[in-house]
């Protein structure tokens, strides 16, 4: 299949993976939008959030709890020595996706607005 993440999943393209599991791998971000700001993908193909449903909930809650992992191990999260982070699932157009591969941004290591633009 002809789409950048899957084979950023699939190694033919490499990336620095800060975090791999069976299901998930970290990496970061070509164009920092923060001073941490790391992609959490699964290895499955989902073109994006609204290409899954209740029955895929196990695989996307690794990919929270792998996300919160990662916040851990950058030091961005509460209490482990970073001020907290944001996750972002651009879904859609309207929603800002550029990459329809589903995907969740970890930002981090500065103050985040609200509302986002
Ligand atoms: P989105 O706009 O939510 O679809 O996010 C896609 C993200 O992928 C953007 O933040 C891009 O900077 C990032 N991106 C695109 N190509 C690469 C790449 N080869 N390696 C790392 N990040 C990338
Ligand atoms: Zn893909």
């Amino acid at each position: 299949m002809d789409c950048l993440f899957c084979k950023i999943a699939s190694g033919s393209i490499p990336v620095k993976r800060v975090y791999e599991d069976e299901h998930v791998i970290a990496f970061p971000d070509i164009h920092p939008q923060a001073p941490t700001h790391i992609l959490l993908i699964p290895k499955r193909h989902f073109g994006s959030l609204a290409q899954t449903s209740v029955e895929d909930a196990g695989l996307l809650g690794h990919l929270l709890a792998a996300a919160a992992e990662v916040a851990r191990q950058q030091q961005v999260a509460p209490g482990d020595g970073g001020g907290g982070y944001r996750l972002v699932v651009n879904t859609g157009e309207d929603g800002g996706q550029t990459v329809e591969h589903l995907h969740v941004h970890l930002l981090g290591g500065r103050h985040m607005g609200w509302p986002p633009g």
